[in-house]
């Protein structure tokens, strides 16, 4: 659509960052543009605001920002995900393998009960381990992940194949072949 073409036009694309031969798809020029917030954010308060979904759940730190705002305006509860060693409490870990490295993300234990239905929430989807990794903590605190949703999918490094692959749909506004 019209609205998408805009966001995807303020995206910026950056070569050889964080090293040679990638394509960072730098998002905050999205953060720093109203219009473009505004359609992005809207896109997944429409998508959600019927849905069963009881939390959001969003990924350090970029999911954080479009996370927050969809869950304020569903009346949702919010919970973080988040990088080893940030989340006070008694946390529950999982460590996975990404695209430049290995990681750990980490939940507070008390962030998620049996029987809730979760919103996972990131800016883009590469390799898909970081959501599977967001995913698993989730599912060990008894939560159900209803959805993935991301700004960006990068469809050629089959990361939003595999998740779906696990069982959870994947919507993302953009993806860049
Ligand atoms: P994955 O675990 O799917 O391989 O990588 C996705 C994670 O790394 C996300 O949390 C995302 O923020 C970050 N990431 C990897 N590549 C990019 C990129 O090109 N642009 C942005 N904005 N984030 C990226």
């Amino acid at each position: 659509s019209y609205d998408e073409f805009y966001v995807k036009s303020v995206v910026r694309s950056i070569s050889d960052w964080p090293e040679p031969g990638v394509i960072f798809r730098d998002v905050t020029p999205v953060f720093k543009d109203p219009k473009a917030m505004r359609i992005t954010c809207d896109a997944f308060i429409q998508r959600y605001i019927d849905s069963s979904i009881t939390h959001v759940a969003c990924i350090d730190a970029r999911g954080f920002i479009l996370g927050s705002v969809v869950a304020y305006q569903l009346n949702l509860p919010l919970v973080l995900i988040r990088k080893k060693g940030k989340l006070p409490g008694e946390t529950i870990a999982e460590e996975y393998s990404l695209e430049y490295g290995s990681a750990t993300v980490e939940l507070q234990k008390d962030a998620i009960q049996e029987g809730d239905t979760v919103l996972i929430f990131d800016d883009l989807i590469a390799t898909g381990g970081t959501v599977l990794a967001a995913a698993s903590l989730i599912k060990r605190l008894g939560g159900q992940v209803a959805e993935v949703a991301a700004l960006i999918d990068l469809p050629d490094l089959k990361g939003s194949q595999r998740i779906q692959d696990s069982g959870i749909p994947v919507f993302a506004l953009l993806a860049y072949e």
